[in-house]
């Protein structure tokens, strides 16, 4: 008997959410795990993998991050995560997706079936409930084998936790653990990056702490959410400018708003805007600038409750929140099946649009992008590609000629010079850019794809 046609879909998440809808719009057969006992991936704070905190909102606006087909029922251009996570739950019963998941069971493992790095044996993924300890000899574990496995299982639950030089004999917490600004209650804080999540955190921390300081490696961006009464990423719709012509605009307009970041003790950006992910936040220099946060450079050395920095400065503190990012993370597979060298390494599976392995193996990666404004639209939009992709092959397998030329026209791009997703933007080369993309040119590269593998495409030829 041959190898059944059904697809595995890893996470329930937004993007696994969005997969679920194009794998059942494209008619095709799929499972969806969960490891959490519902959908919404990281906006569900009741999620053991969920990395917002109570004060967390949106920093992309309302509009322009929804899923086109089920506009967000709320008043707030930024709502909050609490909003989110019912914006989700509608959009599973909207579209009848909750059935499809086994919610509280976890993907252990997902391995080439017949040990067939191929993929043309499948995969065979190995689940469990979440909740059992893996390894564990209770052997509640289930396999079963797919023909493709969709892996939508987040890029933000890994925390990236550096080894601060010296002894810190304070409090220290990751902000993957961050749930509430209680925990600041009459602390010396000092918050250690001053990316998004950092320059939130630190806002929060005002409010409670006995002192707020802030760590910054680098100068930022500093975008404020509102302009001329509008959510800022609203402005601007139309055409993209090119990316030198963007980048001049927007910084002038930025140091005419802002004025020089130095003012409020944050170092002059080393980067042209937009090289790095801007810094979707105004309060945090407000509250620089009222005295209420001070800003530091990069930590040299910790000393029991002080902390050298290294400009030579130093402080004494009782919690040190490291705001310092996530890494990508794929426990349940060997990397090397997404073309990568693993955890740690510096970079990001080599995968051609950010979704597909260049051996084409059957493994398709939804929501491993980043990018300013991409939305869930975005990732939707990935998912649409992945799911015709499959529905090509399914036709093709059923005799349908014209649907296996254009999945073998798609396969054969895997091996061609892959598209340029940068919009001409030249990224900092750190680990969490490596899968960086311009929202632009990446949904205008993944709409063409997916119509090229469109039946009507065939007639429009
Ligand atoms: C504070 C904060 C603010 C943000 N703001 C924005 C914003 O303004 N705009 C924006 O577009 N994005 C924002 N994001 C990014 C956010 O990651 C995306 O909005 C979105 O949640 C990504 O969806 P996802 O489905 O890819 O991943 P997730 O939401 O992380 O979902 C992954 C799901 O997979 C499940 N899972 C993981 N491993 C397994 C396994 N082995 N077996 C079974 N299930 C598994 C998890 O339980 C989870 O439910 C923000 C993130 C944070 C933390």
């Amino acid at each position: 008997m041959g190898l059944e046609r059904r697809v595995a879909v890893i996470g329930a998440g937004p993007s696994g959410l969005a997969a679920a809808r194009a794998l059942d719009r494209a008619g095709l057969a799929f499972d969806g795990y969960e490891a959490h006992a519902d959908v919404g991936g990281l906006w569900d704070i009741d999620n053991p993998r969920s990395t917002v905190y109570e004060s967390a909102h949106l920093i992309s606006s309302r509009t322009t991050t929804q899923f086109d087909e089920l506009p967000m029922d709320s008043a707030a251009d930024y709502p909050s995560h609490r909003e989110l996570l019912r914006y989700f739950r509608r959009y599973a019963d909207e579209f009848g997706l909750r059935d499809r998941f086994r919610f509280g069971t976890r993907v252990l493992g997902v391995e080439p079936a017949g040990g067939d790095d191929s993929g043309r044996s499948g995969w065979t993924v190995r689940s469990a409930p979440a909740g059992s300890v893996p390894g564990s000899g209770a052997d509640d574990a289930v396999e079963r084998t797919y023909s493709h496995v969709v892996i939508a299982n987040g890029t933000l639950a890994e925390p990236n936790v550096p080894t601060l030089p010296g002894t810190f004999d304070g409090e220290a917490l990751h902000s993957s653990a961050y749930k509430s600004a209680d925990v600041f209650a009459g602390k010396r804080v000092l918050v250690v990056g001053g990316g998004n999540s950092g320059c939130d955190i630190a806002v929060d921390a005002v409010h409670r702490a006995a002192s707020v300081d802030l760590s910054v490696r680098r100068g930022y961006w500093f975008v404020p959410r509102y302009l001329l009464g509008r959510p800022t990423d609203t402005l601007n719709q139309g055409r993209p400018l090119p990316a030198r012509v963007k980048q001049a605009v927007d910084s002038r307009l930025l140091r005419l708003l802002n004025g020089d970041p130095r003012r409020f003790g944050f170092p002059e950006p080393d980067h042209r805007i937009y090289e790095s992910h801007p810094v979707v936040n105004s309060l945090v220099l407000q509250h620089a600038g009222q005295g209420d946060l001070r800003v530091r450079p990069d930590v040299a050395r910790c000393d029991g409750r002080t902390v050298h920095f290294a400009d030579g400065s130093s402080g004494d503190y009782d919690l040190v929140l490291l705001a310092t990012g996530y890494r990508l993370d794929y426990p349940f597979l060997d990397p090397r099946h997404l073309a990568w060298a693993g955890p740690g390494s510096g970079t990001a599976p080599r995968l051609f649009c950010n979704i597909v392995p260049p051996s084409g193996n059957g493994l398709f990666v939804v929501g491993m992008l980043e990018a300013s404004g991409i939305g869930w639209q975005g990732r939707a939009e990935q998912a649409e590609l992945v799911a015709r992709y499959l529905a090509a092959v399914a036709a093709g397998d059923d005799g349908d000629v014209a649907a296996q030329e254009r999945a073998v026209r798609f396969r054969r791009r895997l091996t061609e010079p892959w598209p340029d997703l940068t919009g001409g933007y030249r990224y900092l080369g750190l680990e969490r850019m490596s899968y960086y993309v311009n929202k632009d040119a990446y949904r205008r590269t993944v709409r063409r794809l997916a119509d090229e593998l469109a039946p009507a495409a065939e007639s429009a030829a």
